[in-house]
């Protein structure tokens, strides 16, 4: 998987792509990551990347050109030829970034990544170049590094071969629709608090068991809107409709 981020500022990215798993799976050669500079492909005197909107109001808005031009270099594209590649351009009006976006975008081999700044971008951008507008939240940030910080990151933990255990990504949160089940390591005691029984038991069937039924409960009490998209077995509408039925006895 190569990612090729546009930005303003490329130095944002070295420091966290330069620690842990994802440092692993670039010297493992499974991950490349490029941080292109959009002032590089600015033409005029100054080099402007950004000028005043048409129209008048506040703020600052980033030119057309520069983008373009990025784009065409990284891609060896002609002028004005599409790009085969992914180009997703961020904003806080784009399609919600979700794990089931980040599982799509892993099996693209190569994505361009195109972060705003200021008021945003030249809408020409989102119209004749981005092939997709993604938003990591509703909520509102001063450019579009973090959002590609966040997509790098979680694309690159689903890409094959770069966590020891591939089938873990399976039972994150939000990979089925359900929050993961609770965690614990040594010791099996800490300051009075002990570790659940069950996982010293050594009955995997019932660890397994103990670890659906978690993941079902804390999503029942934290996210239920979660549930109507996840794939439930007869054995866990039961268990949710004993949790459905405590919780009114309980609001009684
Ligand atoms: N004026 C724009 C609006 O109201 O839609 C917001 C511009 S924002 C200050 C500047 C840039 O940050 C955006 O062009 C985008 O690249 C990025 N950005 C801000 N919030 C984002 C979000 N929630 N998701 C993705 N990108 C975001």
């Amino acid at each position: 998987m190569h990612f090729d981020i546009l930005t303003l500022f490329p130095d944002i990215f070295e420091s966290v792509f330069n620690e842990s798993i994802v440092k692993r799976a670039r010297e493992a050669g499974l991950v490349s990551i490029a941080a292109h500079n959009i002032r590089d492909y600015a033409t005029d005197k100054h080099r402007m990347t950004d000028e005043p909107p048409y129209g008048g109001g506040g703020g600052m808005i980033m030119k057309p050109e520069p983008i373009f031009r990025a784009v065409e270099a990284i891609l060896d594209l002609e002028e004005g030829q599409e790009p085969e590649v992914p180009v997703i351009l961020f904003s806080p009006q784009g399609r919600l970034f979700t794990q089931s976006v980040a599982r799509e975008l892993s099996r693209h081999p190569r994505l361009v990544l195109i972060c705003g700044h200021y008021e945003g971008v030249d809408e020409r951008v989102r119209q004749f170049l981005a092939s997709d507008e993604i938003s990591i939240g509703d909520y509102v940030l001063t450019g579009g590094e973090i959002p590609a910080l966040v997509i790098v990151d979680a694309v690159t933990r689903l890409v094959p071969g770069v966590l020891g255990d591939p089938a873990a990504t399976f039972e994150d949160s939000h990979a089925e629709s359900l929050l993961e089940y609770p965690h614990y390591t040594r010791p099996q005691v800490f300051r009075g608090w002990p570790v659940p029984e069950v996982l010293l038991s050594g009955n995997h069937a019932e660890i397994v068991r103990w670890r659906r039924r978690e993941a079902l409960r804390r999503t029942f009490e934290r996210r239920p809107d979660l549930l109507a998209k996840a794939r439930l077995s007869p054995a866990d509408r039961d268990f949710l409709q004993h949790l459905s039925e405590g919780a009114a006895k309980i609001c009684q």
